[in-house]
Parts: structure tokens; C-alpha cells; sequence
């Protein structure tokens, strides 16, 4: 079983560390990770500039490489050839904050997923759902036990091409974790609000700025079970196409665009 472990908050990220330590005890690792924090940067494939990789080793001295390309160059770069192993297994994270709902279009880790989906393999993104104010160091220890319980499903149960699964973790004591729930896509309500600052030499610039995103915790989503303090697994499809609406706009005076 060789495993290939990443994410998009950087390769000296505590979250990555217990992820590659939680997937020894499933598989061989491969560690390729970015060499800093690519959060929110969407799914990226990066073809205007050379990609570096360089070997590194993490705080526990695990063997690692890191690329100054994003998580989804990462997981290209290990399946297309960089690493001489064959892949089973992609998973990413742990990211320190959820990706639930319309999150998943912007979050790197679960875009590093993704590309292990369109590389033909089952990729796994798992997420914690730690607020901002934790004090101190951040506890990625339940999280990552149940990354490992979710890839050994996986490894046991295979997942369809083009699917992958994101797996949202709550911020509590694994044996106040009440359970696993398969859950769809949520509702994230985002406070972005745009800040506009005058830089010295008197030229705007501008910030996404406003309070973190809340969410609407309806049953049978990603939000709800983090809500009721479930972990959420949701899986993804990478056919984006709004099947139930095709149907009505083939109903639509299209005409004959040679007209
Ligand atoms: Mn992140």
C-alpha cells in the first residue's frame, strides 16, 4: 500500500504531521507537500513557471519533499513521476479549519483530492473543525485516527473514478466524537466584506477582509453533523453538471446560432 500524503497549509504544518504519522500504520508514505501556505488557493495547475522540488525531512524526521508549487501540483508531480512509486492512496490535510459547502471550490486540500481523482486514484481530504481562538497548539490527534479509519475504507472498499471523499472532523476529544455521518454539501454562509486601505503613496489596495464564514446546519450535511458533533464524510464527484437542469434549458429558444 503506498500512500501519497499532502496539503495545502506547508510541510511544517503540525496537521500534516499527524496525518503522515496516522497513514504509517496503513501503508508505505510519501510525503510531497508545498514549502508554504497555499489555503484558499482554488484548484491551481501550474504550466507559466518551472515547479522545484526539493527533499526535506519534518519535525519528526520523516523524509518528506517540498515543491513551490500548490497541492494539486504536489499530487501531479508524485503520480506523474517525480516519485518512482505507484500510488494507491492520496490523502490530504489536516487542514486546521473545516471545508464544508461551497468551501471545497476554494480549499487546496481538498483541490489536492481532486487531483488525485483526475490522476485515477481515491483521494481523501480531512479537515478539523478548530475555531480561530484554540489556544496554543491545536490538537490533530482525533482527527487523524479518524483519517486512518477513513482510508482503510477506502483501501477496502475502493472508490468510483472521479470521487473522492471530504472528511470534516469536529474540534473535541475523540471519545466525544459521536460518530460518522455521510453527509451532503452544506450551506456555508461567508462575511466577506471588501477592505479598502490607501497605500503610502496615496493608490488603493484591498483586502478580503470580514468575520470567519458561518454555516447553516441543516440535517443530513456536512454542517449539520459538525454542528451535532458527528464527522462528516461527503462525497465528492468531480462532474460538476447540473444534470436536473438540462432538461429545461434544452427548452430554451436556442435558435441556430448560423442564423
Ligand atoms: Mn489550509
Amino acid at each position: 500500500m503506498q500512500i501519497l500524503v499532502t496539503n495545502d497549509d506547508g510541510i511544517n504544518h503540525p496537521g500534516l504531521l499527524a496525518l503522515a504519522a496516522s497513514m504509517k500504520a496503513i501503508g508505505e508514505i510519501t510525503v510531497l507537500a508545498p514549502d508554504h501556505n497555499w489555503s484558499a488557493s482554488g484548484h491551481v495547475k501550474t504550466l507559466h513557471r518551472p515547479l522545484r522540488v526539493r527533499p526535506t525531512k519534518m519535525p519528526d524526521g520523516t523524509p518528506a519533499f517540498m515543491s513551490d508549487g500548490a497541492p494539486s501540483d504536489c499530487v501531479a508531480l508524485a503520480l506523474l513521476g517525480y516519485v518512482d512509486k505507484k500510488f494507491d492512496l492520496v490523502v490530504s490535510g489536516i487542514n486546521p479549519y473545516a471545508n464544508i459547502g461551497d468551501d471545497v471550490t476554494y480549499s487546496g486540500t481538498v483541490t489536492a483530492a481532486m487531483e488525485a481523482a483526475i490522476g485515477g486514484l481515491p483521494g481523501i481530504a480531512v479537515s478539523l473543525d478548530s475555531r480561530a481562538n484554540v489556544e496554543g497548539e491545536k490538537d490533530f490527534s482525533a482527527a487523524a485516527a479518524i483519517a486512518a479509519r477513513v482510508a482503510q475504507q477506502v483501501v477496502k472498499e475502493g472508490l468510483p473514478r472521479n470521487t473522492l471523499l471530504n472528511v470534516n472532523v469536529p474540534y473535541l476529544p475523540l471519545e466525544q466524537i459521536k460518530g460518522i455521518r455521510v453527509t451532503r454539501l452544506g450551506l456555508r454562509v461567508y462575511r466577506d466584506e471588501l477592505v479598502r486601505r490607501d497605500d503610502p503613496q496615496g493608490n488603493p489596495y484591498y483586502w478580503i477582509g470580514g468575520e470567519a464564514p458561518t454555516g447553516v446546519p441543516e440535517e443530513g450535511t456536512d454542517v449539520g453533523a459538525l454542528n451535532d458533533g458527528f464527522v462528516s464524510v461527503t462525497p465528492i464527484q468531480l462532474d460538476m453538471t447540473a444534470y436536473n437542469m438540462m432538461a429545461e434549458i434544452s427548452e430554451w429558444k436556442w435558435g441556430n446560432p448560423g442564423e
